[in-house]
């Protein structure tokens, strides 16, 4: 069955909470694995859930935040010059992948001895046009734009993914804040939302808080993982509707409908207890939400 497990679900300056960055592992029956988004903290969370470099062959980039970009060279140039490892797919936005060099990665890649490098020395880059979508070893992910930072009349390129497994609708929002007039039909027709949520007493402003998902609707909360939190005492999010906090090493594992979450151990993957069974598919549901096909989404 394909699963999504954490490698970390913190915040981006996580430090010393036994937690890494909020960056995720995607893997199909297969075993092929994409690595959604890649921080800086990426060595560690790897080597903690027992995987390395070489496990990478494909990364998706949100947004140029050091939290999901930051590995990239760690990645890049641990690929690039063991012979065994054969190039990584990078994919991402159009405007994500096209400022991803120059804003992020050149200064520590571009000299590679007698050679200037540039993005592609390392990385076979897929970059996906506006309102469209890329596919991995049978998924299609359809990018969904969010709401992250402004400045003045810039937007920020960052997005979330949108895709179907065993017969669920996944939304991964990566960051973003509460923006519903933006993405309503991706809360409702989500059988599952994996949510960053701000827990800081002093709010960034550029992330949704806990405070305002739990304004939302009982039916969006109830479907609704929360990641990407600060260190410390967090607040009970199972009483207020939600599914829960995500933690670092949760597995989520997807098969005919439902999904499961189980905890792993850190320097490996076996299972050690099922934490939870999540509601059923939305069509089992007496809150029936609609099920439009996945190419369907206007923009
Ligand atoms: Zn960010």
């Amino acid at each position: 069955m394909t699963k999504l497990l954490f490698l970390g679900s913190g915040s981006a300056f996580t430090v010393g909470a036994d937690n890494y960055q909020s960056n995720m592992l995607l893997i199909d029956p297969a075993q092929h694995k994409l690595l959604i988004d890649c921080g800086s903290d990426i060595r560690f969370s790897l080597h903690e859930a027992g995987f390395s470099y070489r496990d990478i062959t494909d990364i998706y980039i949100s947004h140029l935040h050091a939290d999901h970009v930051g590995g990239m060279e760690y990645i890049g140039l641990t690929t690039r010059f063991d012979p065994n490892c054969p190039k990584p797919n990078l994919y991402g936005s159009k405007d994500v992948l096209s400022e991803i060099w120059e804003r992020s990665l050149s200064g520590g890649m571009r000299s590679l001895g007698n050679d200037i490098a540039d993005l592609h020395t390392f990385f076979t880059v897929r970059k996906v046009d506006r309102h469209h979508h890329f596919s991995w070893h049978g998924l299609d992910f359809q990018l969904v734009r969010v709401i992250h930072i402004h400045n003045d009349y810039h937007l920020m390129p960052s997005y979330g993914i949108f895709f179907r497994v065993a017969d669920l609708n996944v939304f991964i929002t990566t960051d973003t804040q509460l923006r519903l007039e933006e993405n309503q039909r991706y809360y409702d027709e989500a059988d599952l939302i994996f949510h960053d949520c701000e827990t800081a007493a002093a709010p960034s402003t550029v992330h949704v808080t806990y405070e305002e998902l739990r304004a939302l609707p009982a039916a969006i909360r109830r479907k609704m993982w929360l990641y990407g939190y600060q260190p410390g005492v967090l607040p009970d999010a199972c009483a207020h509707g939600f599914c829960g906090f995500v933690k670092r090493g949760h597995c989520f594992e997807f098969a005919d409908g439902q999904v499961t979450a189980t905890m792993t151990h850190p320097r490996g993957d076996r299972p050690a207890k099922a934490t939870s069974q999540l509601p059923r598919r939305s069509n089992d549901s007496s809150e029936s939400l609609p099920s439009t096909a996945l190419r369907s989404f206007e923009f």
